[in-house]
């Protein structure tokens, strides 16, 4: 909640699972002042990285992207300016789905690079892995995964080229962009899943990409929306009118 007190707007309030909050010099976050009125009662509030109240819990164990961290954020009567508020009030939500619905488009880039990579080491692998009288890329059933990941890869960085564009000519590119997260997401695990069965014993060893490939690409199903919420975006869509 932000509840406004003078001059001053007043957070409390604990969201899980921030990416970089650990690290995060200002974060911007969603609040309610009053919550009968739900998703149209949001609003948007920048926060100093070192505002009094503000408090943020490291969480561990992650499986992949080991690279950004990700924190708890509690709010225990953080006093924050009243004009940080972003714009006005009551907006918060669709702020927020604007920025969701572009950073689709950006987790379904990175899920075609993980796609890409795995396909990759999958040629070098299979190219340079001599088993049972000669190299794997001779074996049909290592040529038909290889064949799988790098179809399924160009039509996931096709699906993300259309929806940027879409959207960098200001075009309509939600159900677009949701398409382009919940396939490109999908190919992601599944090129690192056969990627890794193409590396055998040594995929499943850190010492190979495919080790982290194959975490990495995980939480693609998960974050910026998960896949079964994809799926309800593009029908409800579909199937408004
Ligand atoms: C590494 C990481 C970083 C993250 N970074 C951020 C961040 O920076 N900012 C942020 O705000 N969030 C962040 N998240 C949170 C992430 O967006 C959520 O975890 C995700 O949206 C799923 O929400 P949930 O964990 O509450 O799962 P739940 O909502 O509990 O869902 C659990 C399961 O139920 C399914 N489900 C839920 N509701 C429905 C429904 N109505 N119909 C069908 N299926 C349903 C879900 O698809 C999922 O499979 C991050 C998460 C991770 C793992």
């Amino acid at each position: 909640t932000a509840i406004p007190a003078n001059g001053h707007l007043v957070l409390n309030g604990t969201k899980t699972y921030i990416s970089n909050s650990p690290d995060a010099g200002v974060i911007v976050t969603m609040t309610t002042h009053d919550r009968k009125l739900g998703y149209k009662g949001i609003d948007a509030i920048i926060v100093d990285g070192d505002a009094d109240g503000k408090s943020v819990n490291k969480l561990q164990g992650k499986m992949g992207i080991r690279a950004s961290t990700v924190g708890e954020v509690v709010f225990n009567n953080c006093h924050v300016p009243a004009n940080n508020l972003i714009n006005e009030e009551n907006l918060g939500f669709r702020q927020t789905m604007e920025v969701l619905n572009a950073s689709r488009i950006s987790i379904a880039a990175q899920s075609v690079g993980i796609a890409q990579a795995s396909l990759e080491a999958s040629v070098e692998y299979a190219k340079n892995r001599s088993a049972f009288g000669g190299p794997l890329s001779d074996k049909q059933a290592i040529q038909n995964m290889i064949a799988d990941i790098a179809t399924d890869t160009e039509a996931a960085r096709q699906l993300v080229m259309h929806s940027a564009s879409l959207k960098d000519a200001g075009l309509s590119y939600h159900t677009e962009a949701s398409m382009a997260k919940l396939f490109a997401s999908t190919t992601a695990m599944k090129a690192a899943h056969t990627a890794l069965q193409i590396h055998g014993g040594a995929g499943y060893f850190s010492p190979t990409p495919v080790e982290r490939y194959f975490r990495d690409a995980r939480v693609t199903e998960i974050y910026e929306g998960t896949s079964e919420i994809q799926r309800m975006v593009i029908a409800r869509n579909l199937l408004k009118d």
